[in-house]
């Protein structure tokens, strides 16, 4: 399978330019109300925070952040009401991060390296202190996805965001459990490294009828009921992985047409952290050597001690990814820190990706994330 594949090569951690400007997002809000917040983490990387403007200075803040290869706009749908819509109705002053593994930098095909202990140890601990700097003591709620989720455990394990008012994780949170088809990732694995593949694209018309993606998308289209490529290698594929990120029919068609625009190519660099935190089955450091990276914790799982702030661990009954790692987290943190306050909501019917992208997602998935906010506000 690729992971075991990829997890062969070590590569070096490797600087590169991260200076050029990220797209534009896409959203139907007032362009004044929207502010975007450039900043640059401990470790020289270029990012971007955005606040969304509600006219009214004391509400609680909401930070989100996407999975990864995703971005913010996943919280913007201009298709849909989408979570940031709901947050502005229901009081809440939204903010939302492109962490440095969003499909919005143009770094994030050219090959720039990094693990999740970057994301964790830098980007989302920096996004928090910037929000803070703007809200003062008002209370600070994160909302989180996949990787943007179990990068977020590992900040705070590490007590690196002591304080928030709550967090909800969506998809995984300390206890990953990854899907796959096994026989479709040994013949990947094999097609990969014969083509000096690094990144998994997803988008057909930019890799071309022709080229050395071309038997990707192929075994990404076997037993596919639906006939668009970037759908068959998202929905019935993952990235090569052989999971499933959303349920078909729970995404309206304009979100469906443009699933390249809302999810960026894969990086196989990656691998060997994911593959190491799947081992383990709780997130784990993959810098042991590098002092740099001490303040996070070896084993998260064990660190859970040092969460100090409710957390709501929700999932889609047919997670395709993620399986019922949150179901799993959920017993596991009850039975081995009971003190914390941890609760687990399961969303009959829905994937992965689609407790946000999905065209029934307010009604269906937002309130149960209002409803806990609420209660903590
Ligand atoms: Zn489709």
């Amino acid at each position: 399978m690729i992971l075991r594949a990829a997890s062969r090569t070590r590569q070096p951690v490797r600087k590169v330019r991260t200076t050029a400007a990220p797209h534009p997002l896409r959203h139907r809000l007032d362009p004044a109300r929207v502010e975007e917040i450039p900043f640059r983490t401990g470790d020289g990387v270029n990012l971007a925070l955005t606040r969304v403007d509600s006219g009214e200075r004391d509400r609680p803040a909401v930070l989100l952040l996407h999975g990864h290869t995703a971005s913010a706009d996943m919280f913007l749908l201009p298709e849909t009401r989408n979570l940031v819509d709901v947050l502005l109705d229901d009081g809440y002053e939204p903010w939302l991060l492109d962490w440095r593994g969003s499909r919005r930098f143009p770094y994030n095909e050219t090959g720039r390296r990094y693990t999740y202990d970057d994301v964790a140890l830098y980007d989302i601990p920096e996004a928090v202190s910037r929000v803070r700097e703007h809200i003062g003591d008002r209370p600070l709620f994160v909302v989180a996805h996949c990787i943007g989720s179990l990068a977020l455990s590992l900040s705070m394990t590490a007590g690196l965001v002591p304080g928030l008012a709550g967090v909800v994780s969506q998809g995984v949170f300390l206890t990953p459990k990854l899907a796959g088809r096994t026989s479709l990732r040994m013949t990947v694995a094999g097609e990969l490294l014969r083509n000096r593949i690094d990144h998994i694209p997803v988008d057909f018309r930019k890799v071309g009828l022709r080229s050395k993606y071309t038997p990707l998308f192929a075994l990404a289209s076997r037993g596919a009921a639906c006939p668009d490529p970037t759908c068959q290698i998202l929905h019935n594929s993952a990235w090569g992985s052989g999971a499933s990120l959303f349920v078909h029919e729970n995404l309206s068609d304009a979100t469906h047409d443009r699933l390249a625009e809302l999810l960026g190519p894969a990086p196989l660099w990656i691998l060997p952290h994911l593959r190491r935190i799947e081992l383990a089955r709780t997130v784990v450091r993959w810098h042991d050597t590098d002092h740099r990276y001490r303040a996070l914790p070896p084993n998260a799982l064990d660190a859970a001690a040092r969460i100090d702030t409710p957390v709501l661990l929700l999932s889609g009954s047919e997670n395709g990814l993620w399986l019922d790692s949150q179901r799993l987290c959920h017993e596991v943190l009850a039975h081995r820190r009971p003190q914390l306050d941890v609760s687990y909501t399961e969303i009959p019917g829905y994937g992965h990706l689609d407790t946000f992208l999905g065209r029934g997602a307010a009604l269906d998935v937002f309130g149960h994330i209002l409803e806990f906010l609420g209660e903590r506000r």
